[in-house]
């Protein structure tokens, strides 16, 4: 049970603010999250982690000397938005750019991804390393599914202490890597955990039973079985790891974590802890400065997980290297903190975006846009029930809600952005920025992204013709697939947009004009969104409830094909004029 709180709805935000008030001399808050009070020198690597809330000590329970630059914090168990991350990024940067480094969950890749294109639109480096140790989540082959669990905490540890020696940013990222690979974990639960507000928690584990395998969001395990003894439960974690230890060669040397989940006592760690340092001392490995504890918890859950990081001299070192923070604290920090004094206050404050007013020819493209922008907004508008229907049928119906929102918060956007004299990439950019920001869900930040991508092509010295149409629309199908990573047949909006793009290029090849290839294309597009009703999801909130799906068409590939359609109208009545 989670019994203390004023508004469940503001939980995560109101527990930030007691936090940074009981811990003013190591963290302040910025939009998104919190960073040192005290910045790190100038040019060093700024590591940042994040993710939802929940799992205190892990994130923002880390930001201090030796470790975190920052933390984004999102909602209990719910990515932070992109826009949190990039705020979050730019706060914690000490010129010297960003690694983020987060456990595998689509929506934080997907979150921190746009931030990282975003800070280094804005010429700050940016990086994310995706913790993958959790052994139960997938087979070993396929190690980059896995999901992130308390090897986040050696990651993070590792990443930051290198960071804080002085490494550059490659070197950062290498050595978070090499410790990712390095890094298995296997949790189990005896029950489950309940959200602030909810009177029953996210899954049950019958009384006398174990879940093996769980997830830190509340996850229930991936098998069951009869509730062990603790001399028990330590051998089922201790060789599940083994079986999975990478080639090292030599003794082996681990860094080892005994986690408590949240409700599982100190105590009783501790006597799993007996068994487990000796089982491993028994297997000839050699634990390095173990942790029992809370690192990562998920709420009130009741369980434990082990996690080990197979070491080499690097990694040993930066295991053990000091840390001062509001939760951990290892050695003595010795390095002197520059104080405030020292900071380039203009490195903290947010960009101001730098307006270039374009020549004609881009400002005639750039209304051309607007128009579009308008016009597309409008007809989500008309969609929006439909569309909603559609998302119903196997996702979470609010497609409609988020496009008509996302749309119109581009539009006004683009209409600001265009009265200052930009260009059509300067309009996109505001328009997709907005877009993203006020959209949610997967469609508007990859529409957000898109919009973005496809402006960036198009040219503020000339008109923009029929082949920049093209390349833009690559652009930012290919910018859909990176951030999504959807396949075609995977029933997503791609699915509408690689046969619009292809589309597009053979009729501007074979000598169309722009307005003309675009109608062909969006053909193309609407013909592909109908075909997707046959298909089953494979990704996205649609796909547990993917039989439910067939035989209605994807809504995001049909509302894609609806803004093609009514782009097109508006080029053929741009150049008829
Ligand atoms: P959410 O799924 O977060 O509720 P929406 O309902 O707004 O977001 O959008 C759903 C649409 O998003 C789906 O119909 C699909 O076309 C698209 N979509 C979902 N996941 C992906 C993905 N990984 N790549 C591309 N498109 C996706
Ligand atoms: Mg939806």
């Amino acid at each position: 049970m989670t019994r203390l709180y004023d508004d469940p709805a503001s939980f995560a935000e109101d527990m930030v603010e007691g936090f940074v008030a009981a811990n003013p001399g190591y963290v302040r808050q910025v939009p998104g999250g919190v960073v040192r009070s005290r910045r790190a020198r100038r040019g060093k690597v700024a590591v940042v982690t994040g993710g939802g809330s929940g799992h205190y000590p892990a994130f923002c329970g880390v930001v201090g000397p030796g470790f975190a630059d920052g933390a984004v914090i999102g909602n209990i168990f719910t990515s932070p938005s992109a826009e949190d991350a990039y705020s979050v990024g730019r706060a914690a940067d000490n010129g010297a750019g960003v690694v983020f480094s987060f456990g595998n969950y689509a929506g934080d890749n997907m979150n921190f991804g746009l931030a990282v294109e975003r800070l280094e639109r804005e010429g700050i480096r940016a990086h994310n390393v995706v913790v993958t140790d959790d052994v139960a989540s997938a087979p070993a082959e396929e190690h980059a599914k896995r999901r992130g669990v308390v090897g986040d905490f050696v990651v993070f540890k590792v990443a930051s202490a290198a960071a804080e020696e002085g490494y550059s940013f490659d070197e950062v990222v290498r050595v978070a890597e090499h410790a990712n690979d390095r890094t298995r974990s296997l949790g189990v639960a005896f029950d489950g955990c309940t959200l602030p507000g909810q009177d029953h928690p996210l899954f049950e584990v019958p009384a006398g039973r174990m879940g093996l395998g769980l997830g830190i969001h509340g996850e229930p395990g991936v098998s069951e079985r009869d509730m062990p003894s603790a001399s028990e439960l330590a051998k089922i974690l201790v060789d599940g790891l083994l079986a999975e230890a990478p080639e090292t060669g030599g003794t082996p040397r681990v860094a080892a974590i005994l986690n408590g989940l949240g409700a599982t006592k100190y105590e009783e760690l501790f006597v799993v802890w007996r068994t487990a340092s000796r089982l491993l001392a028994e297997a000839g490995v050699e634990v390095v400065a173990p942790e029992v504890g809370e690192l990562v918890t998920s709420l009130d859950m009741a369980g434990c997980s082990l996690t080990l990081t197979w070491l080499d001299d690097e990694l040993e070192r930066l295991w053990q290297a000091p840390v001062d923070t509001p939760a951990y604290r290892k050695g003595t920090v010795s390095q002197p903190e520059t104080d405030e004094s020292d900071v380039d206050e203009e490195l903290r404050a947010p960009a101001e975006r730098v307006t270039v007013v374009a020549p004609a020819e881009g400002q005639a493209t750039a209304a051309v846009v607007v128009k579009a922008l308008h016009t597309v907004a409008d007809a989500l508008r008309d969609a929006e029930d439909e569309l909603g229907r559609l998302d119903a049928i196997a996702g979470d119906g609010d497609h409609g809600r988020g496009m008509t929102r996302g749309s119109s918060a581009a539009v006004a956007a683009a209409d600001e952005a265009a009265a200052q004299g930009v260009g059509p990439a300067a309009v996109l950019l505001a328009a997709g920025d907005a877009w993203a920001a006020k959209a949610g869900g997967t469609s508007g930040a990859l529409w957000g992204a898109a919009l973005r991508s496809f402006g960036d092509l198009l040219p503020d010295h000339r008109e923009a013709t029929g082949g920049d149409l093209a390349a833009g629309a690559a652009a930012a199908l290919a910018t859909v697939q990176r951030l999504g990573r959807a396949e075609p047949g995977d029933k997503t909006l791609v699915d509408a947009m690689v046969p619009f793009v292809s589309e597009l290029r053979a009729a501007i090849d074979s000598g169309a004009g722009g307005a003309q290839a675009w109608q062909q294309a969006a053909e193309a597009a609407a013909k592909a969104a109908e075909r997707t009703a046959e298909l089953r999801p494979r990704t996205g909130r649609a796909r547990p409830l993917a039989e439910r799906s067939v035989g209605t068409p994807d809504p995001g590939a049909t509302s894609f094909a609806l803004v093609m359609g009514r782009i097109g109208e508006v080029l053929a009545a741009n150049t008829a004029a």
